[in-house]
């Protein structure tokens, strides 16, 4: 269910931008935490934020209009606000000046995940494969295993803002005169200081290194899918703990297959004479080596063969996905004077065939519809 932002802020839906803001100044003025420290207005504070931050920016506002939430596909994808810490953004944007106080924050902290591109060829996506990959990446500190103090000395608390990780100043602003805070340059607002750091890590409990990983691929990845390897990330500040390695695939394209999910495509060249009579071709196919492909006597241009499992195998089931020739009918254009002569017996021979003036039809559905995909794959790339 999406949330009422207009109804947040109190305004119609048609509000222009200058209502909205003004909706939002009032509604700011009497519940920023600076002016009411009670509870239920600072969540309140948090929703307007949140709703001006989305009624003033165009293309999340049409998104609400359209019936949707952009802060939950925002939050979905990991990117969306995290708690308060992402209203300063707009706080400040807004009023010009600092966010809430929150007190210092902590030395130990999580590390980043970190992301790295793969590419493999479509051999390898059908198989599964274990690649070695060289990471450089932040890992614990193996002097002070993460204190990123020297020896047996301890950080102490920080002068200049007095432990309290942030500085703060009074600032005259729409609100009146407002208490605000910004991280104390110094501590960098952990409100402690190392006086001995560790001399290896400087204090930061963590050093850059080369690692090398192995990485499992399953089979039936496919472009753009990403492999997660929980706590393979960067070690955090004060060697917090690790965020997540994302290995993401990137598929080189295969000179002879087109990849549309589980199924491929491949395109087969037929002789006239040979789609006429019939024939069997050979394709070598992914995971199933040569494999027979039977072209049966009177085959059209643009006909399709399917080879039943002969595709890719789905990432979870395993269950393969089908591989669809298409034929294509080449007539042959250099004739020596023997080849014209037993075409033109033949044509004798076949009095009734001749050309016929038709309206012009869109190609039968399935073969039209396979086409215009594999066009966008091709195209896609
Ligand atoms: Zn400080
Ligand atoms: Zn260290």
């Amino acid at each position: 269910m999406a949330r009422d932002y207009y109804g947040l802020l109190g305004v119609s839906k048609g509000a222009s931008d200058t209502e909205i803001k003004r909706a939002y100044r009032r509604l700011a003025r009497e519940l920023h935490p600076d002016v009411n420290p009670d509870e239920e207005a600072q969540a309140r504070f948090r929703e307007i934020s949140v709703a001006y931050e989305v009624l003033s920016d165009p293309e999340k506002r049409r998104i609400v209009d359209l019936g949707g939430d952009p802060m939950e596909t925002a939050s979905a994808a990991g990117n969306g606000f995290s708690g308060f810490g992402g209203l300063g953004d707009v706080f400040e944007a807004f009023f010009g000046g600092g966010t809430a106080s929150r007190g210092p924050i902590g030395r130990v902290r999580p590390g980043s995940d970190s992301l790295l591109r793969m590419r493999l060829d479509l051999e390898e996506c059908a198989t599964g494969v274990t690649k070695q990959v060289t990471v450089d990446t932040a890992v614990l500190c193996d002097l002070c295993h993460g204190k990123g103090t020297h020896g047996n000395s301890t950080p102490v608390t920080c002068d200049t803002c007095g432990g309290r990780g942030e500085i703060q100043t009074v600032q005259r602003s729409l609100l009146g005169q407002v208490m605000t805070s910004r991280p104390c340059p110094v501590c960098g607002g952990v409100g402690e200081v190392i006086p001995d750091p560790c001399h290896r890590c400087g204090g930061d409990g963590r050093v850059r290194a080369r690692r090398d990983i192995s990485v499992k691929i399953p089979a039936g990845v496919g472009d753009g899918m990403r492999v997660r390897l929980a706590a393979q990330g960067e070690v955090g500040p004060g060697g917090g703990p690790a965020g997540d390695l994302y290995v993401e695939v990137h598929e080189k394209q295969h000179p002879t297959f087109v990849r549309d999910g589980d199924d491929l495509h491949c395109t087969i060249s037929v002789p006239m004479v040979d789609a006429a009579l019939g024939t069997t071709v050979t394709v070598d196919a992914i995971l199933d080596g040569p494999t027979e492909i039977t072209i049966p006597a009177g085959t059209q241009p643009g006909a399709i063969t399917t080879l039943r499992g002969h595709g890719m195998p789905h990432l979870r089931s395993g269950v393969r996905g089908d591989l669809h020739a298409h034929i294509d009918v080449v007539v042959p254009t250099r004739l020596d004077n023997e080849d014209i002569e037993l075409l033109r017996k033949f044509k004798e021979r076949r009095t009734r065939d001749e050309a016929e003036v038709r309206s012009t039809q869109a190609p039968a559905s399935t073969a039209s519809g396979l086409f215009s995909r594999l066009r966008e794959t091709f195209t896609g790339r």
